[in-house]
């Protein structure tokens, strides 16, 4: 059986030409600095991100949290969503390992935080308070439904932190997914930002890795703590190498994703006991919630379509994720939604 698996981009495998890639990789040892096919894919990510430098870390959460803590002092406060997956996803790690505290401000359905909301929460400058250091965005968004955010947003944030002293990180596990789903220059998206943090391990299809970017002083404090946290790595140019082949190939496919993302979203919109909560997906993320008349529970749903051959993911008690990327063809898609009628038809 071809296995249609929607659970997430990050289930994506390198393909053939990134094999190539990665075995012809020039290696060096790059905790002395000598690996140079990690040192050209820094060198690129900034170019393309307009940062000035860039480090290659192993996991997105490692990026975000690296980059917190070279922002961040202990009992520093960093504002970011309910639904960031800082907040949700990363461990506490910014709490557990730098003393950072969150302060939390509610999403808006667009995935932003409202300028009012970022604005309460920044403290006055008491000894009673912590010190508001640091606003982090994530674009796109992923529990909103992997919604955009724009660059005029993203300006005003950052010229609202700026203006009070605030750093602005952009956790942009996705951002090529924002830029191609907008038809912007992704540098457009992160220019007012101190840091961003992209995923080359998911709808960019490498197997390991992020790249951090920021300008040369933060990232020479970032290298110091990703040291610390074990995160340098000897001959990394083997994963780094398929991480030159993404930038290099798979960004401007993403369009692929996002159509298939909409198909999918209307295919969904027609199946009894289903609702789908964006029909108009605006990246690769499709949520759907499940109607209060199907009696069966979310993971016996998900388990009934592994039956039939589909992963998806669920993210709630009534809620599923379903993510499209490289692998997923339109037929995946359309014997998704058959498979949906099937298992719901028997579910009222
Ligand atoms: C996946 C993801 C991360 C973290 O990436 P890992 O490589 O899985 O650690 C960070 N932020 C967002 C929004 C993500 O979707």
């Amino acid at each position: 059986m071809n296995i249609v698996d929607l659970r997430s981009d990050t289930v994506t495998q390198p393909t053939p030409e990134m094999r190539i890639a990665m075995a012809a990789a020039p290696v060096g040892d790059d905790v002395y600095g000598e690996d140079p096919t990690v040192n050209r894919l820094q060198e690129m990510a900034a170019a393309r991100l307009g940062k000035e430098a860039g480090l290659f870390v192993p996991s997105g959460t490692m990026g975000n949290l690296v980059a917190v803590l070279a922002h961040c002092n202990r009992g520093d406060e960093v504002i970011m969503g309910t639904l960031a997956h800082t907040f949700l996803f990363e461990g506490g790690g910014i709490s557990a390992l730098g003393g950072v505290f969150p302060h939390t401000i509610p999403n808006q359905p667009d995935g932003t935080l409202s300028l009012e909301a970022i604005q309460s929460a920044i403290r006055p400058d008491d000894a009673h308070h912590p010190i508001s250091r640091l606003v982090i965005l994530e674009n796109t968004q992923n529990r909103c439904g992997g919604v955009i955010l724009s660059a005029e947003y993203t300006r005003q944030v950052g010229d609202l932190a700026h203006r009070k002293n605030l750093l602005l990180h952009i956790d942009g596990a996705r951002i090529f997914n924002a830029a191609v789903g907008l038809g912007v220059d992704v540098k457009e998206l992160v220019e007012p930002a101190e840091s961003v943090t992209f995923c080359l391990s998911k709808g960019l299809c490498a197997p390991v890795g992020s790249v951090l970017v920021g300008s040369r002083d933060f990232i020479h404090k970032a290298h110091r703590i990703r040291k610390q946290l074990g995160g340098g790595m000897r001959q990394a140019g083997i994963i780094a190498a398929a991480g030159i082949y993404a930038l290099e190939n798979m960004i401007e496919r993403l369009g692929e994703d996002h159509r298939r993302a909409k198909l999918l979203a209307k295919g969904l919109t027609r199946v009894e006991g289903l609702k789908v909560e964006i029909e108009n997906p605006p990246s690769n993320m499709v949520f759907v919630q499940v109607s209060d008349e199907i009696k069966l529970p979310t993971a016996q749903i998900a388990n009934k379509m592994a039956e039939l051959g589909v992963k998806i993911g669920v993210t709630g008690s009534k809620r599923f994720r379903m993510v499209t990327h490289f692998w997923i063809e339109d037929e995946g898609i359309e014997h998704t939604v058959a498979a949906f009628k099937q298992v719901l038809a028997d579910a009222v």
